[in-house]
This record gives C-alpha cells, sequence and structure tokens, in this order.
C-alpha cells in the first residue's frame, strides 16, 4: 500500500509494518518509527511461550524491581573494562570471595565471573587439562591421550567440551534404575590420563546428585594408593545455589579434599536473569597459570581468564545485589518456600494414582520429576503435548541417557513465581490433560513431533 496520503496517514498514525512484509532476509533499506520497531518486535514474542509457565527452565524468570532497576542503570557498562569500571570488577571479586566462602573454600581462592556454567564448566575444565599435562610432563609421561570421566546425567556442555577441546570422554552410563553415578561406577575408568572427574550436583534429569563424598573418598584412595592426583569438578550448576541453603549439612563443596574447582549459574538459583555464571577454584594453583592473559589493551595491566571479552555489567551487580538483599538467611527462605510446594505438587500426583514421582526422598532441586506408573494407552509425551494445548503450560518429557534411555520422565520446576494456587492448578490441568487422553487416545505422531522441549535448560 503506497500513496501518498498513505505515507502520511502512516506517519500519523504509525503500525504501517502490520500491512508489510517483516524484515526477514536482507537488510532493510529504510527505517521506520521507534515505536513501530517496538511493537514490531515485541508483539512477535506475544504469541511464543510465556516464561512465567515454562516449567522446564531453571533459568530466573523473575526479579525484584530495584534489581531490575540496578540491571536498567548499567546496560550501558561493559564489564571487561577494568580499568574504567574498577567498581565493578571489585563488585565481581566480591561475589567470588563470598562463593568461595559459602562453598568452605579453606583458604584465599579464585575465580572467574563468566556467561553461565557452561563458560564456567570450560575454563575448569581447560584448567584440569592444562595442570594435568604438567602433572604428566614432570613425571616424563606422554601428553597425547588426555580423558574427562562423568556420568551420563550430565548436561550437553561436558560432551561439548570434550569435543571442542580435544579429550576423550569417558561417559558412566546409568542404570535403569539409578540416575546418578557413585565411586563404583567411575573407578574403572580412570587411569594416569584422566584430567579429573567431573559430578553433578542437582542433574537436569532429575534434580539428584552423584555421590560426591563417595566419589571423593575414592580419588582420595587413588592418590595415596596408586600415586595418581585426579581432580573432582563439581558441576553445581544449579545444586551450587541450592545445597549450602536447603542441606548445609551434607558436604559436596571444598569441604571434600579432592574438590578443586566448582560452578554455579547465577541465572539459575542464584536467582539473576540469564548472563552470568561463576566458577570458583579450591586454591589459587589450581588454576592453570598459562591460562591467564595479561593486557593492557584498555589502559591498565589487568588479568582476564575468560571466553568472551566484553560484556554487560548488569547481572554481576544484579548478582551482587542478590546476595546483599537476601544474604544466608533470604537464600534459604525462599528455597525452602519452592521446596514446599515442590512437595505439595508431589503430593498431588501422588494422589492422583497414575504417577510415580522420582526420589522424592532424596536430597534434590525444588523440582519435580515424575513418569506414568501403570500401562496408559498413551505416554508422557502425549501428556506434554496436551497441557501446553490445552493451557500453555511448558512442562517436558524426555528420555533418560543410555543405559535408562527405556525411562522417560517428566519434570517440572518449581521456583520462586510458583504458587500454592499454581501448583493447584497445575495440578488439576495434568489431571483433566489425562482425563482428555483416557478420551480420545494418544496424540498423532506427528503432533509429537512438534514437541520441542528438551530437558537441558
Ligand atoms: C544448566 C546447566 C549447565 C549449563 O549452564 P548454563 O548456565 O546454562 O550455561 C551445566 N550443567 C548443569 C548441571 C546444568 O543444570
Amino acid at each position: 500500500m503506497t500513496n501518498s496520503s498513505y505515507d502520511s496517514d502512516a506517519a500519523l498514525f504509525g503500525n504501517r509494518f502490520a500491512v508489510q512484509d517483516t524484515p526477514s532476509r536482507t537488510f532493510p533499506e529504510g527505517g521506520m518509527t521507534a515505536v513501530d520497531a517496538y511493537r514490531l518486535v515485541a508483539e512477535d514474542l506475544v504469541i511464543e511461550g510465556d516464561p512465567a509457565r515454562n516449567l522446564a527452565t531453571f533459568v530466573t524468570t523473575w526479579m525484584e524491581p530495584d534489581a531490575q532497576r540496578l540491571i536498567a542503570e548499567n546496560l550501558h557498562r561493559n564489564f571487561i573494562d577494568h580499568a574504567e569500571y574498577p567498581r565493578t570488577a571489585e563488585i565481581e571479586q566480591r561475589c567470588i570471595r563470598m562463593l568461595a566462602d559459602l562453598f568452605h573454600a579453606p583458604g584465599e581462592t579464585t575465580g572467574a565471573r563468566t556467561q553461565g556454567s557452561s563458560e564456567a564448566i570450560m575454563l575448569g575444565a581447560l584448567s584440569l587439562k592444562w595442570n594435568w599435562r604438567t602433572r604428566q610432563q614432570a613425571a616424563g609421561r606422554p601428553t597425547t591421550s588426555p580423558n574427562l570421566v562423568f556420568g551420563g546425567d550430565v548436561h550437553v556442555v561436558w560432551e561439548k567440551f570434550c569435543r571442542y577441546f580435544d579429550v576423550e570422554p569417558r561417559i558412566v552410563p546409568l542404570r535403569p534404575d539409578k540416575y546418578t553415578i557413585g565411586p563404583e561406577d567411575v573407578e574403572p575408568f580412570l587411569d594416569e590420563n584422566t584430567i579429573g572427574v567431573a559430578a553433578v550436583l542437582g542433574t537436569t534429569f532429575t534434580g539428584h546428585r552423584d555421590d560426591v563424598v563417595g566419589i571423593n573418598d575414592l580419588l582420595v584412595r587413588v592418590r595415596d594408593e596408586r600415586d595418581m592426583d585426579i581432580p573432582l569438578h563439581v558441576d553445581g550448576a544449579s545444586g551450587g545455589f541450592v545445597w549450602p541453603f536447603l542441606y548445609p549439612d551434607s558436604p559436596w563443596d571444598f569441604r571434600l579434599e579432592q574438590v578443586r574447582s566448582i560452578n554455579a549459574s547465577g541465572h539459575k538459583f542464584g536467582l539473576v536473569y540469564p548472563g552470568v555464571g561463576w566458577l570458583i577454584f579450591r586454591e589459587k594453583a589450581d588454576l592453570a597459570p598459562d591460562l591467564v592473559f595479561r593486557e593492557n589493551y584498555l589502559g591498565k595491566t589487568d588479568e582476564t581468564f575468560t571466553l568472551n571479552f566484553s560484556t554487560g555489567s548488569s547481572m554481576v551487580l544484579a548478582q551482587y545485589y542478590n546476595f546483599v538483599r537476601f544474604g544466608r538467611a533470604g537464600y534459604r527462605y525462599k528455597l525452602q518456600n519452592m521446596q514446599h510446594n515442590a512437595h505439595r505438587l508431589a503430593d498431588q500426583l501422588e494422589e492422583m494414582g497414575r504417577f510415580e514421582v522420582i526420589g522424592r526422598d532424596h536430597e534434590q532441586l525444588p523440582l519435580v520429576a515424575f513418569r506414568l506408573a501403570g500401562e496408559a494407552p498413551y505416554d508422557e509425551f502425549d501428556i506434554a503435548w496436551q497441557l501446553s494445548a490445552e493451557r500453555g503450560w511448558m512442562v517436558p518429557a524426555y528420555t533418560m541417557p543410555p543405559d535408562a534411555q527405556e525411562v522417560t520422565i517428566m519434570r517440572a520446576l518449581v521456583k520462586e513465581t510458583f504458587s500454592q494456587e499454581h501448583v493447584d492448578t497445575l495440578a488439576r490441568d495434568i489431571a483433566e490433560a489425562c482425563a482428555t487422553l483416557d478420551a480420545k487416545g494418544g496424540a498423532h505422531p506427528s503432533e509429537r513431533a512438534k514437541m520441542v522441549v528438551g530437558p537441558g535448560h
């Protein structure tokens, strides 16, 4: 639609984008008004999932208004520019020291702010590889075939690290009735080329932890008896901000002597919006010195240990806001509320008589993992699909990793925004989805193929 009166109407009333093709393939010749550009983007997003109904994600979907203000006011601050923004750099260091304290580091330590646990794991595992190479060289042994040992219950980032950085993954298989790993599973995989073992605190599959204590004891024994000093890294992406508050007496951190490094996602139970993670070393010596770069590019000699360079400061500042705003008491209170509502949801699912709740008597993230208990003319994928179609709830269904791949699980995260009222509504909606499926049978396979929600967020 173009004519000069239309042009002047569009200039006055806006909304022209609504009767045009959305720019999508070529770089636009001209622009549009700010209001139109805003509406074009915002209205596109209206038809995607609502984060508040996304029970698949571990990532924070709500923060306090004052935290949001801090975030909005600091979007123009480049985090990496330590010379210009020394207070921001100091706040990063405060967060690292506070986390080292929370994780019981024995003395002075070091660490890094990252974009999330994925970057933290890449950096932590690189340090394992570099330190292993140094040990091998000192012993006059070859450095050509490093391997890393972890369970099938890890996040995909661990395999990614192995492929990107040329390390052999030694993946301990799960079992149809056991979804975490322990020392007896790990031991056969260890040798002098093992750069480290990774244990998960709060798996993405069922929210449980590997037997970190048992694996630590194994590695202590291997060190003493076989003279192989194999470090343990704990992937606390979710659990690093849960265990210290819900299970303070359960050791998984630097209280265990072979635990040399820990990662945690600030944007999961650290309760910050996406874009912040943490890597904490037990001691300074656990960070391989060759991985630290010194440069004076931005005006002052600075040390960096990152895969990324420029990034926003907002989420680091928001993390510090949460630490000082909530303290241990606040995190404990919030997590206990989440756990309370998770238990309520688990109770209601059990009362329905159709579902088995998985591992609720064990230490677990605030979530409910469940599966159909008996025979039904439909499966968990059908329920996830029906629930999303009827009510917009995003509750993922997925098969477990090998050798538990015959098992299908559904999982609902119970976060701060998920109230008792929501629990009751979701339970009712699940019952109704099952009733619909009882009447009409399982979903058509093509509907099932549209399911895009996976476990690993
Ligand atoms: C989420 C998660 C990761 C990846 O963390 P990001 O912060 O999303 O990069 C790694 N490991 C576990 C156990 C996770 O839950």
